[in-house]
């Protein structure tokens, strides 16, 4: 076998990714540069190391299980403006989490919750921190396929195992009695060890409606709101204004 094809084999054994896709590359690099035995042993595992690192991270962000990948870096503060550029900076610095605080997003639909939601759950799970992102409807089925399915069971550990937990869509579709005292008792684990990120269209006012129950809606409102940062979010739909059209 030819030297480079059993360095391929070898990189390939030992999982090292960088080495097996660039072995030819590297070679040819250090004879062009003339680098270091040193320089170049410390170049291929730093390379390693950064690629390692950087599947484990996209591994996060998949794991998190965001629909779709939203950027800070794109809100527009100015066609939103109850939020503001100065206040998602604080929250970047991430000791909201740390504390245990809960993020409120409340608003019609297309002002932006679920786009400021992922986006900080985006930066959080850069951060390092453990992120799972569900809506409403899918954490009803969650909580109550989870004695049944495996998945759901997972589903449930790692919810229950995040540093911030996203629940979006809260208020678009009614929940029963039951699904209701499930929810509560989430809440009541979830606010003494975990973050969370709640984006209801519907004011609180509204919540005993939703929920059916108005001890219980101030039950879970009162776990919720106990340390919350609430964004009451008016103004335009951003799919209305940017509508896009075919003709
Ligand atoms: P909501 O969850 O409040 O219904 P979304 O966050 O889903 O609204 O926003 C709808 C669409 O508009 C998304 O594609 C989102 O990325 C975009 N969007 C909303 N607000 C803004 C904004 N201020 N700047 C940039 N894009 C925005
Ligand atoms: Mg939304």
């Amino acid at each position: 076998m030819e030297k480079l094809e059993q360095i391929h084999e070898y990189a390939k054994n030992l999982n090292l990714n960088y080495l097996k896709i660039n072995a030819y590359k590297i070679i040819e690099d250090a004879d062009l540069k003339n680098i270091s035995y040193q320089d170049f042993l410390l170049s291929v595992l730093e390379n390693e190391i950064a690629l390692k690192n950087k599947k484990a991270q996209e591994k996060r962000i998949k794991d998190a299980g965001f629909p779709v990948i939203k950027r800070i870096e794109d809100f527009d503060f100015n066609f939103q403006k109850s939020v503001t550029q100065k206040q998602i900076n604080r929250l970047l610095e991430m000791e909201w989490i740390d504390r245990m605080y809960n993020l409120i997003f409340l608003g019609p639909p297309g002002v932006g919750k679920t786009h400021l939601a992922i986006s900080l759950g985006y930066k959080a799970v850069e951060a390092g921190y453990k992120v799972s992102f569900t809506t409403m409807d899918k954490l009803m089925h969650t909580l109550k396929t989870q004695e049944i399915s495996r998945r759901s069971k997972g589903k449930m550990n790692r919810i229950l195992s995040s540093s911030l937990v996203i629940i979006d869509e809260l208020g678009y579709l009614p929940i029963s009695r039951d699904e209701a005292n499930m929810f509560f008792e989430l809440v009541s684990v979830l606010h003494e060890q975990a973050s969370m990120i709640i984006t209801p269209n519907k004011g609180f006012e509204d919540w005993s409606e939703l929920m059916g129950d108005p001890a219980l809606t101030t039950a879970i409102l009162d776990r919720i709101s106990y340390r919350c940062e609430l964004f009451n979010m008016n103004g335009k739909s951003y799919r209305l204004e940017h509508r896009k059209s075919l003709f």
